[in-house]
């Protein structure tokens, strides 16, 4: 089993306060993507450990529920990164994407041929996806979650 307390220390490292705008993206929007609750959450990575409310769906998706407040230190990686992910292929190659899930949701989504995104926070969620890539399960959620985006990528357009 990986150790995966080590693997989200550097994974935290790496993203440090790096954020996708150089500014804060939610007085565009309100935060939108942090008005949650009990009924709504975050997917944890596998292995990933948090400190706000988890609850695990019926097919076993580990979830933070945050109520909309965070130690903003402290939240999930799935906070962290979006709305991009560190998608992947079937070799194992890591490409950074918007998350097309989040299109309805953030403004960042719907606009984002208008917006230059900070070049340092894409670097470093590519560089996340390749520390990720490299154990077995992570690799598993992060194909997952691809072929999700996809499906999503493929009916909004
Ligand atoms: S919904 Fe998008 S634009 Fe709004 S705070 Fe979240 S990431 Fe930023
Ligand atoms: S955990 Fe924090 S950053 Fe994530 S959605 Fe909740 S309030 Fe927002």
């Amino acid at each position: 089993m990986a150790n995966y307390e080590k693997l989200y220390e550097k994974i935290n490292e790496i993203i440090g306060d790096l954020t996708p705008l150089k500014a804060d993206c939610g007085v565009l929007c309100g935060h939108a993507c942090c008005k949650g609750d009990e009924n709504t959450g975050m997917r944890l990575f596998p292995g990933e450990i948090s400190n706000l409310k988890v609850k695990e769906t019926e097919d076993g998706t580990l979830l933070a529920v945050c109520e909309g407040r965070c130690n903003r230190n402290e939240r999930p990686l799935s906070c962290k990164i979006f709305p991009f992910f560190p998608c992947v292929d079937g070799d194992k190659k890591v490409y950074v994407e918007l998350d097309m899930r989040a299109k309805r949701l953030c403004p960042l989504v719907e606009h984002a041929d208008e917006i230059r995104f900070d070049p340092r926070f894409l670097r470093a969620v590519e560089r996340v996806g390749k520390i990720l890539v490299k154990d077995e399960k992570c690799f598993e959620f992060l194909m997952k979650n691809t072929e999700e985006i996809d499906m999503f990528g493929a009916l909004l357009g």
